[in-house]
Formats: C-alpha cells, structure tokens, sequence
C-alpha cells in the first residue's frame, strides 16, 4: 500500500516539476493579453490605411497567427517588456525587428497560400519568417549579417518551424535553389527592384519590397508577375526600413 502512494506522490510531484508551475503560467497569461491587445491595435492601424487595403480588412489568418508567434523570443531579453507594442525595436547590429502591423501588413499583401514557397530577404530577428511559417508549405529566409543569421536559426530550431530554411548570405542575389517563389518578401529598403529576385518570381507571384533612397522614407511597393511575365508595380504606402546592404550595385 505504502508503495504505491509513494509511486503515486512520486508521479504527482514530477508532474508539478514538468508543468509550466504558478509563475510560468501567469507569465504565459501575461504574454497572450499583450498579444491579444497588439492584435487589436493592428486591426485599428489597418483601417487608417485603407487604401494600400483596398478597404478590406487585414486577413484574418494572418491576425490569427500575429496573436500566436511569442514575438518576446526575438527581441533582446532587456526590451521584452515592450515586445507587444506596435512599433520596430532593435535587434543588435544595427538592425530592428519590424514593426508588427508592417510584418502582418506585408504578410497579407503578399496573399499566400497554404501551398507556397516564400522567400524573405532580410532574417533579421526571424520573426517574419516565424509569422509566415504556418501559413505557407515553406519559407526561405536570407540574412547577410552572420550573428543575426545564427541567432534566428537557434530560434527556429527552438520553436519546430521545420519548414523555414535559413541562410547567411547576400538576399540581393535571391536562392535560386529554394525557388521560384509564390512570393518574396524584403525587409531592407531597396534603391531598386533586384532584377534576380524578380527572376525567381513564379508568373502569377508577388513581391513586397521597400524601394527608396537608404535613411529616408520609402515607398512600400507590391511587384505583381502575370501569367506572360511581365512585372507592374504598385506603390502602396510610405515606410522606414535599414537599407539593404551587399555588394550589388
Ligand atoms: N524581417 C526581420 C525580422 O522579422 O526581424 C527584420 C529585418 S530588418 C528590418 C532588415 C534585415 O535585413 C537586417 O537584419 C539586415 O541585416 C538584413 N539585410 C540587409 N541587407 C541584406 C542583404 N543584402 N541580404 C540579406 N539580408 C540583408
């Protein structure tokens, strides 16, 4: 008898020891309201911007996922408190994580499928790509800067986002490997369009880019390929990103 309540105790404290515990789960909760309330907030942004919209409202599925991904994992630990208010923070090295209503704003202009494959310039702190991840069959993510590349890799492994493939390199060139692309998304401000990124553009796709002089505002621009190919762009809000650096002229 006495063996089996201890068996039983045993069973109850390891439990208690496995178990997210009191603290962690009041952490957990206060993690999920800030969310809740960025959410909101980008939903309010959304409908100042109308236009870029085309009066519709930001895609729910997207929302849906920006209320999810634990974007306090991708800020530094020191700025965690303000991981959930809608605006970019910085990341180390010079860069920032993107404001959240621009990831949620991009992710839905790019209008992507269950079945696409995607590519990002500019990993960052990887948090786009952890926004794309389940909403798409695979996301190819570039980053040149190799502590920002190694950092987000530590990150995906941590979080099982098996479908992001994550490289250090220069994005300007593409990865003609991963491709071609439903979509491609850059998240560095562009003087042009890259003519490689647009090659590996599937017909059909679209590119969301900022393109703009570096350390002024840009233009958030949305490159749609038709079925022949041919590329029209369509210039949809002002916005502020780091350049995109590299050796391309
Ligand atoms: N998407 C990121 C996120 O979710 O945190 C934010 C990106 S941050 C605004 C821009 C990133 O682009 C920086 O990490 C920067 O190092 C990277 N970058 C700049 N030029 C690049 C290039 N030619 N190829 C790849 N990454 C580049």
């Amino acid at each position: 008898m006495q063996g089996k309540w201890s068996k039983s105790l045993a069973f109850v404290f390891l439990a208690w020891a496995c178990g997210p515990g009191p603290a962690a789960a009041a952490e957990g909760d206060k993690w999920t309201a800030a969310r809740a309330n960025m959410v909101r907030t980008i939903e309010r942004h959304g409908r100042y911007v109308g236009s870029a919209l085309q009066g519709r409202s930001l895609d729910e599925r997207v929302l849906k996922v920006v209320g999810a991904v634990p974007r306090h994992l991708f800020v530094p630990r020191g700025l965690r408190h303000r991981a959930y208010a809608d605006r970019p923070l910085p990341i180390g090295f010079g860069q920032t994580i993107s404001q959240p209503f621009i990831v949620a704003l991009m992710t839905h202009l790019a209008a992507v499928g269950r079945g696409d494959v995607i590519l990002e310039v500019g990993t960052g702190s990887g948090y786009q790509a952890a926004v794309l991840a389940p909403l798409v069959r695979q996301v190819c993510t570039i980053e040149i800067i190799p502590g920002l590349a190694k950092n987000a890799a530590r990150l995906f492994k941590r979080l099982a986002l098996s479908n992001v493939k994550a490289k250090l390199g220069d994005g300007y060139y593409g990865w003609e490997a991963c491709g071609p692309f439903d979509a491609i998304l850059v998240t560095a401000a562009a003087t042009h369009v890259p003519p490689p990124l647009v090659r590996q553009l599937k017909a059909g796709g679209r590119m969301i880019i900022p393109v703009g002089a570096p350390f002024a505002t840009q233009q958030l621009v949305v490159v749609s390929k038709d079925e022949n190919g041919r590329a029209r762009t369509r210039q949809m809000l002002p916005v502020v990103f780091v350049p995109l650096t590299g050796g391309h002229k």
